[in-house]
C-alpha cells in the first residue's frame, strides 16, 4: 500500500471533480487500499476524498472512519445525496485545508440519506444524522470540487483565508 499526499488548499487540484467508477476491479480496491494507508497514517483524520489526494486521475471515491480504535472503515464509491432534511451548524475542518489551526460553522443537512456502491460494488443506501451526515456532505463536497471555505459567507471566508495567509507566512 502506498500513503498518498494530500493536496493543501489552495492548490488548483482541489477543484477537481472526482471521477465515476463504472467497474470496482483490483485497481480500483488497490486505490481504495491506498486511500485507508493515508487516511490511518494521518493523525485527527476523520475522512478522506479521493479528489483531495495527489492522484493523475482522482476517482469519487471516500473513505470514512472517525472511530476511536480506527476499526469501523467506511468506504463509498460513486456516493450522491439523494434526500437530506434538517439544519446543522458545527465546526468542520479539513485536512487540506490547515486542520490544526483552521475550524469553521457551516450549515449543512441535519440528516441524508446517500446512495453509494461499496467496496464490492453493490449498490447501497446509507441514511445519516448529526456528525455522519456532516461528514458525507463534506467527502461529497470534495468530490464535486468543494472544500468547506466555499460554503461560507464571503465575509467569514475571507478571515480564514486572511489567518491562513499568516500562517503560511511563517
Ligand atoms: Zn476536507
Amino acid at each position: 500500500m502506498t500513503k498518498i499526499r494530500i493536496l493543501d488548499y489552495p492548490d488548483p487540484k482541489l477543484k477537481r471533480v472526482g471521477k465515476k467508477v463504472d467497474v470496482v476491479n483490483e485497481e480500483v480496491k488497490k486505490i481504495i487500499a491506498d486511500m485507508f494507508e493515508t487516511h490511518y497514517g494521518t493523525e485527527n483524520c476523520a475522512a478522506l476524498a479521493a479528489t483531495q489526494l495527489d492522484f493523475a486521475e482522482p476517482l469519487a471515491i471516500t473513505v470514512i472512519d472517525f472511530s476511536e480504535n480506527k476499526d469501523d472503515p467506511l468506504c463509498l464509491i460513486n456516493p450522491e445525496i439523494i434526500e437530506s432534511d434538517g439544519e446543522q451548524f458545527e465546526y468542520e475542518g479539513c485536512m487540506s485545508v490547515y486542520p490544526d489551526h483552521l475550524h469553521e460553522r457551516v450549515k449543512r443537512a441535519e440528516r441524508v440519506v446517500v446512495s453509494a456502491l461499496n467496496e464490492q460494488g453493490e449498490r447501497i443506501e446509507l441514511s445519516a444524522e448529526g456528525f455522519m451526515a456532516k461528514c458525507l456532505q463534506h467527502e461529497i463536497d470534495h468530490l464535486n470540487g468543494l472544500t468547506y471555505l466555499d460554503r461560507l459567507s464571503p465575509l467569514k471566508r475571507q478571515r480564514l483565508l486572511d489567518k491562513l495567509y499568516k500562517i503560511k507566512k511563517k
